[in-house]
Protein backbone atom coordinates (compact mmCIF):
# COMPACT_ATOMS: atom_id res chain seq x y z
CA UNK A 1 0.00 0.00 0.00
CA UNK A 2 1.14 3.81 -0.69
CA UNK A 3 0.52 6.14 1.77
CA UNK A 4 0.84 9.25 1.24
CA UNK A 5 4.03 11.17 2.31
CA UNK A 6 4.47 13.16 5.85
CA UNK A 7 7.65 15.31 6.26
CA UNK A 8 7.65 16.57 9.50
CA UNK A 9 10.52 19.02 11.16
CA UNK A 10 11.95 18.94 14.43
CA UNK A 11 12.69 22.59 15.49
CA UNK A 12 14.18 21.17 18.64
CA UNK A 13 15.19 23.72 20.77
CA UNK A 14 15.43 26.58 18.02
CA UNK A 15 13.16 29.12 17.72
CA UNK A 16 12.02 32.61 19.25
CA UNK A 17 9.45 34.96 17.86
CA UNK A 18 12.13 36.21 15.14
CA UNK A 19 11.72 33.23 13.25
CA UNK A 20 8.66 33.30 12.69
CA UNK A 21 8.79 34.54 9.44
CA UNK A 22 10.35 31.02 8.25
CA UNK A 23 7.92 29.09 9.63
CA UNK A 24 5.52 31.15 7.49
CA UNK A 25 7.75 30.60 4.42
CA UNK A 26 7.70 27.30 5.07
CA UNK A 27 4.09 27.17 5.50
CA UNK A 28 3.73 29.08 2.51
CA UNK A 29 5.84 26.97 0.05
CA UNK A 30 4.15 23.67 1.39
CA UNK A 31 1.07 24.79 -0.39
CA UNK A 32 2.91 24.36 -3.61
CA UNK A 33 3.29 20.52 -2.69
CA UNK A 34 -0.33 19.72 -2.18
CA UNK A 35 0.17 15.69 -2.02
CA UNK A 36 3.00 15.55 0.67
CA UNK A 37 1.68 16.81 4.18
CA UNK A 38 4.20 18.70 6.12
CA UNK A 39 4.42 19.67 9.87
CA UNK A 40 6.26 21.87 12.12
CA UNK A 41 7.45 20.59 15.93
CA UNK A 42 8.25 23.32 17.72
CA UNK A 43 9.58 24.87 20.93
CA UNK A 44 6.40 24.33 23.36
CA UNK A 45 6.24 28.20 24.15
CA UNK A 46 6.53 29.32 20.59
CA UNK A 47 3.07 26.69 19.46
CA UNK A 48 0.52 29.19 19.97
CA UNK A 49 2.49 32.12 18.01
CA UNK A 50 3.30 29.59 15.36
CA UNK A 51 0.06 28.07 14.74
CA UNK A 52 -1.86 32.22 15.07
CA UNK A 53 0.72 32.58 12.22
CA UNK A 54 -0.40 29.78 9.98
CA UNK A 55 -3.44 28.95 10.70
CA UNK A 56 -4.57 25.39 8.50
CA UNK A 57 -0.79 24.51 8.40
CA UNK A 58 0.03 21.69 10.94
CA UNK A 59 2.53 22.98 14.09
CA UNK A 60 3.31 20.26 16.96
CA UNK A 61 4.90 19.87 19.87
CA UNK A 62 7.91 18.18 20.67
CA UNK A 63 6.95 15.91 24.26
CA UNK A 64 4.09 15.71 25.93
CA UNK A 65 3.02 14.46 29.87
CA UNK A 66 1.10 11.51 29.96
CA UNK A 67 -1.06 13.00 33.25
CA UNK A 68 -4.03 15.12 32.47
CA UNK A 69 -3.08 17.77 34.73
CA UNK A 70 -0.74 18.02 38.32
CA UNK A 71 1.99 18.65 39.98
CA UNK A 72 4.32 18.33 37.49
CA UNK A 73 6.42 21.47 37.67
CA UNK A 74 7.79 22.45 34.28
CA UNK A 75 5.54 19.85 31.73
CA UNK A 76 3.20 20.46 29.57
CA UNK A 77 0.15 18.40 29.07
CA UNK A 78 -1.79 17.21 25.75
CA UNK A 79 -4.66 19.43 26.39
CA UNK A 80 -2.58 22.42 26.92
CA UNK A 81 -1.13 21.74 23.28
CA UNK A 82 -4.25 21.72 21.71
CA UNK A 83 -5.39 24.61 23.63
CA UNK A 84 -2.14 26.53 22.14
CA UNK A 85 -3.12 25.21 18.68
CA UNK A 86 -0.72 21.92 17.73
CA UNK A 87 -2.17 19.29 16.22
CA UNK A 88 0.11 16.90 16.58
CA UNK A 89 3.67 15.82 18.57
CA UNK A 90 6.51 13.85 18.99
CA UNK A 91 7.01 10.72 21.46
CA UNK A 92 9.74 9.39 22.70
CA UNK A 93 12.80 10.84 21.12
CA UNK A 94 15.64 9.85 21.66
CA UNK A 95 17.51 13.19 22.95
CA UNK A 96 14.51 12.83 25.34
CA UNK A 97 14.77 8.76 26.14
CA UNK A 98 18.58 9.56 26.82
CA UNK A 99 18.52 12.71 28.80
CA UNK A 100 15.54 12.48 30.43
CA UNK A 101 15.94 8.62 30.82
CA UNK A 102 12.20 8.09 29.31
CA UNK A 103 11.37 4.67 29.52
CA UNK A 104 8.93 2.58 27.30
CA UNK A 105 5.92 2.23 29.08
CA UNK A 106 6.39 6.33 29.68
CA UNK A 107 6.64 6.87 26.15
CA UNK A 108 3.65 4.64 25.29
CA UNK A 109 1.67 6.57 28.34
CA UNK A 110 2.34 9.53 26.34
CA UNK A 111 1.48 8.48 23.07
CA UNK A 112 -1.82 7.64 24.69
CA UNK A 113 -2.45 10.56 26.33
CA UNK A 114 -2.24 12.92 23.26
CA UNK A 115 -4.10 10.29 20.97
CA UNK A 116 -6.70 10.51 23.81
CA UNK A 117 -6.85 14.39 23.61
CA UNK A 118 -7.18 14.36 20.17
CA UNK A 119 -3.29 14.81 18.76
CA UNK A 120 -1.87 13.21 15.82
CA UNK A 121 1.63 11.53 17.55
CA UNK A 122 4.75 10.66 15.78
CA UNK A 123 6.30 7.73 18.28
CA UNK A 124 10.28 7.71 17.84
CA UNK A 125 12.33 4.55 18.05
CA UNK A 126 15.58 3.57 17.48
CA UNK A 127 19.07 1.77 18.18
CA UNK A 128 22.13 2.84 19.71
CA UNK A 129 25.62 2.24 17.53
CA UNK A 130 27.08 -0.17 19.07
CA UNK A 131 23.80 -1.67 19.14
CA UNK A 132 23.96 -1.63 15.22
CA UNK A 133 27.01 -2.80 15.24
CA UNK A 134 26.42 -5.90 17.31
CA UNK A 135 23.81 -6.40 14.47
CA UNK A 136 20.78 -6.29 16.76
CA UNK A 137 19.35 -3.27 16.01
CA UNK A 138 15.73 -4.79 14.33
CA UNK A 139 15.34 -6.70 17.60
CA UNK A 140 16.01 -3.79 19.56
CA UNK A 141 14.00 -1.58 17.46
CA UNK A 142 11.03 -3.98 17.70
CA UNK A 143 11.07 -4.30 21.44
CA UNK A 144 11.21 -0.32 21.64
CA UNK A 145 8.04 -0.69 19.45
CA UNK A 146 6.37 -3.39 21.73
CA UNK A 147 6.90 -1.23 24.51
CA UNK A 148 5.85 2.20 23.24
CA UNK A 149 2.81 1.32 21.08
CA UNK A 150 -0.40 2.56 22.10
CA UNK A 151 -2.53 -0.32 22.98
CA UNK A 152 -4.98 0.69 20.09
CA UNK A 153 -4.58 2.09 16.85
CA UNK A 154 -5.95 5.68 16.33
CA UNK A 155 -9.53 6.60 15.35
CA UNK A 156 -9.83 10.31 14.18
CA UNK A 157 -5.80 11.02 14.95
CA UNK A 158 -3.01 9.45 13.57
CA UNK A 159 -0.10 7.81 15.12
CA UNK A 160 3.11 7.46 13.24
CA UNK A 161 5.98 5.73 13.95
CA UNK A 162 9.61 7.28 13.08
CA UNK A 163 12.66 4.63 12.78
CA UNK A 164 15.39 7.36 13.97
CA UNK A 165 18.82 5.35 14.56
CA UNK A 166 20.47 7.43 17.32
CA UNK A 167 24.05 7.10 15.38
CA UNK A 168 22.61 8.87 12.37
CA UNK A 169 20.81 11.99 14.44
CA UNK A 170 23.11 15.37 13.84
CA UNK A 171 25.86 13.48 12.17
CA UNK A 172 25.85 13.47 8.89
CA UNK A 173 26.09 9.28 8.95
CA UNK A 174 23.16 7.48 7.51
CA UNK A 175 22.04 4.01 7.03
CA UNK A 176 22.22 1.88 3.63
CA UNK A 177 19.60 2.05 2.21
CA UNK A 178 18.64 -1.73 2.41
CA UNK A 179 19.33 -1.33 6.02
CA UNK A 180 16.25 0.77 6.14
CA UNK A 181 14.14 -1.21 3.89
CA UNK A 182 15.14 -3.66 6.52
CA UNK A 183 14.02 -2.03 9.19
CA UNK A 184 10.97 -0.17 7.99
CA UNK A 185 9.65 -3.97 7.06
CA UNK A 186 9.94 -5.16 10.64
CA UNK A 187 8.39 -2.28 11.82
CA UNK A 188 5.51 -2.61 9.04
CA UNK A 189 5.16 -6.20 9.88
CA UNK A 190 5.05 -5.45 14.01
CA UNK A 191 2.60 -2.59 13.35
CA UNK A 192 0.24 -5.45 11.46
CA UNK A 193 0.65 -7.94 14.07
CA UNK A 194 -0.46 -5.38 16.60
CA UNK A 195 -3.06 -3.18 14.77
CA UNK A 196 -4.49 -5.90 12.08
CA UNK A 197 -5.04 -4.22 8.43
CA UNK A 198 -5.48 -0.81 10.37
CA UNK A 199 -1.20 -1.36 10.86
CA UNK A 200 -0.87 -0.67 7.19
CA UNK A 201 -2.22 2.49 7.63
CA UNK A 202 0.29 3.74 9.99
CA UNK A 203 3.28 5.94 8.80
CA UNK A 204 6.87 4.94 9.01
CA UNK A 205 8.98 7.87 8.38
CA UNK A 206 12.65 7.60 8.77
CA UNK A 207 14.96 10.26 10.71
CA UNK A 208 18.60 10.97 10.99
CA UNK A 209 20.45 13.36 8.36
CA UNK A 210 18.21 13.46 5.87
CA UNK A 211 19.21 16.51 3.82
CA UNK A 212 18.34 18.02 0.13
CA UNK A 213 20.86 15.07 -1.08
CA UNK A 214 19.87 12.04 0.24
CA UNK A 215 15.98 12.89 0.20
CA UNK A 216 14.90 11.43 -2.69
CA UNK A 217 17.02 8.20 -2.23
CA UNK A 218 15.40 7.73 1.31
CA UNK A 219 11.82 8.82 0.21
CA UNK A 220 12.61 5.46 -2.57
CA UNK A 221 12.81 3.12 -0.16
CA UNK A 222 9.41 0.35 0.61
CA UNK A 223 7.80 1.13 3.56
CA UNK A 224 9.95 4.96 4.27
CA UNK A 225 5.95 6.96 4.12
CA UNK A 226 7.89 10.44 5.07
CA UNK A 227 10.88 11.73 7.07
CA UNK A 228 11.58 13.46 10.61
CA UNK A 229 14.12 16.14 9.81
CA UNK A 230 15.75 17.94 12.22
CA UNK A 231 18.98 20.44 11.29
CA UNK A 232 17.68 20.36 7.91
CA UNK A 233 13.78 21.87 8.86
CA UNK A 234 15.45 25.33 10.92
CA UNK A 235 15.45 27.10 7.02
CA UNK A 236 12.93 26.97 4.54
CA UNK A 237 15.91 26.66 2.01
CA UNK A 238 17.07 23.74 3.52
CA UNK A 239 13.74 22.32 4.33
CA UNK A 240 11.66 22.87 0.87
CA UNK A 241 13.95 20.79 -1.38
CA UNK A 242 13.07 17.18 1.53
CA UNK A 243 9.44 18.39 0.80
CA UNK A 244 9.74 18.41 -2.87
CA UNK A 245 11.55 14.93 -2.74
CA UNK A 246 8.73 13.55 -1.26
CA UNK A 247 6.74 14.94 -3.92
CA UNK A 248 7.86 12.74 -6.28
CA UNK A 249 6.03 9.62 -7.32
CA UNK A 250 7.13 6.24 -7.31
C1 LIG B 1 15.88 14.39 14.85
O1 LIG B 1 16.42 14.84 15.85
O2 LIG B 1 14.73 13.95 14.92
C2 LIG B 1 16.64 14.37 13.61
C3 LIG B 1 16.27 13.54 12.69
O3 LIG B 1 17.71 15.23 13.52
P1 LIG B 1 18.68 15.46 12.24
O4 LIG B 1 17.79 15.51 11.02
O5 LIG B 1 19.35 16.77 12.53
O6 LIG B 1 19.61 14.31 12.20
Amino acid sequence: MTLRKLVAGNWKMHGLSSDLAEIEAIAEASRGYPQVDVALCVPAILIERASRAVPGFAIGGQDVHHAEKGAHTGCVSAQMLVDAGAALTIVGHSERRDAQREQDSEVKAKAEAALAAGLDVILCVGEILEVREQRAAVETVLAQLDGSLPEQSATGVELAVAYEPVWAIGTGKIPTTAEIAEMHAAIRDRLAGSYGPAGETVRILYGGSVKASNAREIFAVAHVDGALVGGASLRAADFMPIVAAASVDR
